[in-house]
């Protein structure tokens, strides 16, 4: 009989031709590895891979869900990078008459802030808030005034390398004429006048649908300017009436940034 090197010999295998268990195992521990044929039982299993499960269609529906919410589209947040906090806020409601309970976008909020700085004691913070495409929400709290009206205004640029005069004229982006925050002619940013108590100070919640933190009239990155006169609203008379209200000098100014809700 021809027994190659690795089949066992015909007295091991019984009456099928295959390996007994006990020599087989025998085999398998003397790490022979080249075994021509061993009995059904002791054979090694074959490998099989686990199928994954089919989940029902609410549990795909609630993973989904999940899913959204841990990782919202990067281009609704525009965030820079993967270390910067996203500027905006989603606000999820459930789908009217939904049973999967499906979310979407209902709103987006904006916030923005200037710290308002001069070359004398005159300071403040400006926050701006903004809901969704809704009206920009100005909180301004000024200190150091002389109490009395002040013109206050959004200006064109960002830019105070030479103080709050490189700030540009008052952001106008429909090339109107200078006017009150409620008349139809009016620059963007004209916000009227802010008004400071006995001890100098101003706090004022303005709001305004010119000024917006998003789209191509968004006044981030330009600046606040408060100043040392009344803002006569373009119906003073004055040559510079219909230009700057005539509001005199720049107190101090500071430019709009994004901030964390
Ligand atoms: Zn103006």
């Amino acid at each position: 009989m021809l027994v190659t090197r690795a089949e066992p010999h015909a007295a091991h295998q019984n009456p099928s031709g295959c390996l007994g268990r006990d020599r087989w195992l025998r085999l398998e521990q003397s790490r022979v590895q080249s075994i021509i044929r061993a009995c059904p039982p002791y054979r090694r299993p074959p490998v099989t891979h686990p199928q994954p499960k089919t989940l029902p269609k609410a549990a795909a529906a609630a993973m989904a869900t999940q899913t959204f919410l841990l990782a919202p589209p990067a281009a609704l947040f525009a965030a820079p990078s993967s270390s910067a906090r996203p500027f905006h806020s989603l606000r999820l409601v459930a789908g009217p008459g939904s049973a999967a309970r499906a979310l979407v976008v209902a709103d987006a909020t904006k916030k923005a802030v200037a710290v308002l700085k001069g070359t004398s004691e005159v300071e403040g913070v400006v926050t701006l808030t903004q809901d969704d495409e809704g009206p920009t929400t100005v909180s301004v709290r000024v200190t150091g005034l002389t109490p009395g009206l002040h013109g206050f205004h959004l200006h064109e640029f960002g830019d105070t390398t030479n103080g709050c005069i490189s700030t540009g004229p008052h952001f106008n982006p429909n090339n109107m004429t200078h006017g009150a925050p409620e008349d139809e002619v009016r620059h963007a940013g004209d916000l009227g006048n802010i008004v400071a108590n006995a001890e100098g100070v101003a706090e004022a919640t303005i709001v305004d649908s010119q000024i917006p933190l998003t789209g191509p009239n968004s006044v981030v990155g330009r600046a606040f300017v408060v100043h040392e006169l009344e803002d006569d609203l373009g119906k003073g008379g004055h040559e510079l009436s219909l230009s700057t209200g005539n509001a005199g000098g720049r107190l101090a100014c500071g430019v709009v940034g994004l901030t964390p809700l």
